[in-house]
């Protein structure tokens, strides 16, 4: 295991739209944590900047650092290509600096596997409701039916993999689940013992799922 001046990571996961991206700037303040910058092969949207919210590449680029190895993880989603810098992610936790993935359960399964000598906590951010999540991403891809269309349809292939997940946070009141977060987080790292509803979230996942 990580010794006490390693730092953690703290993945976080969820269907497309369903607030993550708010929630992990939030936390990252509050914790001190670094936000790994994911590399992608997708179109910027209007208000993203390169080096900040994404690295911007060419599927070239992105296909050339796959061949050299560059990637603690990668993987396909809506058609594009979404990758973590392996280097910089290790030098931070190696420097005591934890750092907060919003990556998605490809990528999450990817960094499980590889068992590395750092304390690892994962959670799958849901939305409150169906008509929510369509809510949000109206909004954000200004109402592209082609898009939210897409993006629903992989909510309902995404959602199943809630089970692969630490813990699973509705996301209905944004300070609410920022809270229950860092409180997790804040519990988990100490070792104490987590009592945690799960039947709670497997009625919501029921519900998503109609
Ligand atoms: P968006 O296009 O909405 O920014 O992200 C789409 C999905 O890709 C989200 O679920 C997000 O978590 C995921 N994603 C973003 N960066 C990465 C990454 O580096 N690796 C993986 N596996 N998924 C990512």
């Amino acid at each position: 295991m990580s010794s006490i001046k390693d730092g953690i990571m703290v993945v976080l996961s969820s269907p497309s739209g369903a607030g993550k991206t708010t929630l992990a700037k939030k936390i990252a303040e509050k914790k001190k944590f670094v936000i790994s910058i994911s590399y992608t092969t997708r179109t910027p949207r209007s208000k993203e900047i390169n080096g900040e919210d994404y690295y911007f590449v060419k599927k070239e680029n992105f296909e050339n650092l796959i061949k050299k190895s560059e990637f603690l993880e990668y993987a396909k989603v809506f058609d594009n290509y979404y990758g973590t810098s392996k280097k910089k992610v290790l030098e931070s936790l190696k420097k005591g600096k934890s750092v907060l993935f919003d990556i998605d359960w490809q990528g999450t399964e990817q960094i499980k596997k590889q068992n590395l000598n750092f304390e690892l906590i994962t959670f799958f951010i849901l939305p409150p409701s169906k008509e929510e999540l369509l809510n949000r991403l109206s909004n954000r891809e200004n109402n592209d039916e082609s898009i939210i269309k897409k993006r629903m349809e992989q909510f309902e292939q995404d959602v199943l993999h809630w089970k692969d997940y630490d813990f699973v946070v509705i996301n209905d009141n944004l300070n609410a689940c920022f809270d229950e977060i860092i409180n997790l987080i804040n519990l988990k790292v100490v070792g104490k013992k987590i009592s945690y509803d799960r039947k709670k979230i497997e009625d919501h996942i029921k519900i998503l799922q109609v």
